[in-house]
């Protein structure tokens, strides 16, 4: 079985690593920075991105997690662990850092008060069957990416136009809603099939 850490400073890790047990990988707290060792991939969870980013240098493991990721760990950020894989943030403070990876530009909360928790079902085919009941909670969005990137889902816009709220580039994946609350793993999954892709490449 893979071995997926969830980085465990703050947010969901339960649910991530119950999600990560119902489609066949160990799940792996990662507090230490040994704990990154022998993992097939790390899912970054929600939460609040400004204390995950300072917990991870209290704790000395944002350094050995950035270099992981650039040397290809796949990870998989979900809400404030899709602003943690973010390169670039829009409108976030001026000290605020991310561990990037995805060359992307995400702004943070970027629903709105009216809308600060919703659910909205992806209709667009990804992931595969049935339409993904996505719960959104103080979500960021994609609002710029590169040539790279691979949007696989967005929400419809008042305006018509689209929220970009899924992107993978390689082997990182990143969704602006929280898929381990629904009860379905199918975006777990998809990540575990990524990490074991790599791992077999
Ligand atoms: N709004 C939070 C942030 O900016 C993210 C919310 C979440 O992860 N549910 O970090």
């Amino acid at each position: 079985r893979p071995v997926i850490g969830v980085l465990a400073l703050q947010g969901d890790v339960r649910e991530h690593a119950a999600m990560l047990v119902a489609c066949g990988a160990e799940p792996r707290a990662v507090r230490r920075p040994e704990e990154l060792t022998g993992l097939a991939g790390i899912v970054i969870p929600g939460g609040e991105s400004t204390t995950i980013d300072k917990l991870s240098r209290i704790f000395e493991l944002r350094d050995p997690l950035v270099a992981a990721i650039r040397a290809g760990l796949p990870a998989y950020g979900s809400c404030a662990g899709m602003i943690m894989l973010a390169n670039r943030l829009a409108d976030a403070p001026p000290d605020q850092q991310t561990f990037g990876g995805l060359n992307v530009t995400v702004r943070r909360n970027a629903f709105g008060r009216q809308t600060e928790s919703f659910e909205a079902d992806l209709t667009g085919g990804w992931p595969a069957g049935e339409p993904f009941r996505a719960v959104f909670i103080r979500a960021p969005e994609v609002v710029a990416y590169g040539p790279e990137i691979e949007v696989l889902a967005t929400v419809p816009r008042a305006d018509g136009s689209e929220h970009v709220v899924a992107v993978r580039q390689g082997s990182l994946l990143a969704t602006a809603f929280h898929p381990e609350v629904a009860g379905d793993a199918r975006i777990h999954a998809y990540f575990v099939e990524l990490a074991c892709n790599v791992a077999a490449a």
